[in-house]
């Protein structure tokens, strides 16, 4: 059963800023509508109306940083989501993306545009446990996904520091970006610092935490906060949505004290990239030691780190340190890539939208590289830039502060 909506004054400041409205212009689809279905609709069965209408969301945050009632409009989504299952069938919410999937299989081209990489996850990279599965919507369709084991390739081989850190890269850094893995072990190798993931770790369960599957996250959650306390020490978290997830364990645990105290051990060794690249200084060794020009830096805010103005300023403030880059910034501020982890299988048209107008306004901008910290953000861009027919590169923040280091004179 749906459980009822907080209360919402009906001011209209969610729509203001909701990109999915923007785009479809459906009441339904701001907050304001979403609360007001759920106020008057709440207790019967989920229609595939319903469930379409809960499925148009990006959990972005914007209605809900903006909201005079503080409501935690992408909380209220999720519950929703999970609901449908237990009155719509099981599974329902992932059968409706699969159906999805399956009327728009061009949700799937936008990966092959990725080159290798896409190859790689279609064809042989992606493991069952990986939550990419899930957010691409490739619930039961093994012979385009089939399991494997693979996936430590180009990966620099260890070396011999005497400091070992815990990393926790996340999925698709794993199996689709190794290029961010390769960036981020020699940005710490520089500080004398090994990064080591154990390979036991799966998915964060961000994927399954926005399908509504808190079963599902919890199951994750409970295997990698197993494997974690095998380590020790600070964890790093190269993924802003990986962090994110990983920072809501002991939400995510709330009413089971056990686990909820066991999730907020680790919470607290948990360390953002930008946070510890910040702290150790690590931008002094790619300052260009003579004026050339500069790089032009586009940095997109992943919507997990972008209401919260201290987060957001870090990764400029890091940025900026290099002295080597110009950071280039859109009027109206940050903005959501449209891509919302599951959204842009159940959406496609309208993340499309969303990611074209985004790239078609910093393209204006004239950057040399779009830059951020969220794998999934990162695959946005490259489909986005690649439709546009931009030659702008998308690279992960480590492997933008490699590039400086390599054009240190
Ligand atoms: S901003 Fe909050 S209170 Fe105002 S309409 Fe949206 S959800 Fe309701
Ligand atoms: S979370 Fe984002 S996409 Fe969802 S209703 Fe709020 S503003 Fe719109």
């Amino acid at each position: 059963m749906i459980v009822s909506a907080p209360s919402c004054a009906k001011c209209g400041a969610c729509a203001t800023v909701c990109p999915v409205y923007r785009q479809s212009g459906r009441e339904s689809h701001t907050a304001r509508g979403k609360l007001h279905l759920l106020d008057v609709l709440g207790l019967v069965r989920a229609s595939t109306d319903f469930v379409d209408i809960f499925s148009a969301c990006l959990l972005c945050g914007a209605c809900a940083a903006i909201c005079p009632r503080f409501i935690d409009i992408p909380k209220e989504i999720i519950r929703a989501r999970n609901s449908f299952s237990s009155i719509a069938g099981p599974h329902a919410y992932e059968k409706y993306l699969t159906r999805k999937l399956l009327d728009h299989p061009g949700s799937l081209s936008g990966l092959r545009v990725l080159g290798k990489a896409g190859e790689r996850l279609i064809g042989s990279y992606l493991p069952e446990r990986s939550g990419l599965r899930l957010r691409l919507a490739l619930f039961q369709e093994e012979s385009i996904c089939p399991p494997v084991t693979a996936g430590k390739k180009n990966l620099p081989a260890p070396s011999a520091r005497s400091r070992q850190m815990s990393w926790f890269p996340g999925c698709a850094a794993r199996y689709l970006f190794p290029g961010s893995l390769a960036s981020c072990r020699s940005l710490f190798a520089d500080r004398g610092v090994d990064l080591v993931f154990p390979d036991s770790l799966v998915c964060c369960g961000l994927a399954d935490l926005t399908a509504g599957d808190i079963d599902g996250a919890q199951k994750k959650g409970r295997q990698n906060i197993e494997f974690l306390e095998k380590t020790e020490g600070s964890i790093l978290v190269s993924c802003a949505s990986c962090f994110s997830q990983l920072q809501k364990y002991p939400m995510l645990f709330a009413g089971d004290s056990v686990w909820q105290q066991r999730a907020e051990q680790i919470a607290l060794r948990l360390v953002e990239l930008t946070e510890f690249l910040d702290d150790v200084s690590v931008t002094e060794s790619v300052a260009p030691k003579r004026a050339t020009r500069k790089l032009r830096i586009f940095y997109h805010d992943p919507c997990h780190m972008r209401h919260n103005k201290e987060v957001r300023d870090r990764s400029r403030t890091l940025l900026g340190k290099t002295g080597g880059v110009e950071i280039l910034e859109l009027e109206d501020g940050p903005r959501c890539c449209g891509q919302g982890g599951l959204f842009h299988i159940a959406h496609p048209e309208i993340s499309a939208a969303i990611r074209d107008q985004l790239v078609e306004d910093v393209s204006g901008l004239q950057p040399d590289v779009v830059t951020s910290s969220c794998s999934g953000c990162l695959m946005q861009w490259q489909q986005g830039v690649t439709a546009a027919g931009s030659r702008v590169q998308v690279l992960h923040l480590s492997q933008v502060l490699e590039l400086l280091k390599t054009l240190k004179n």
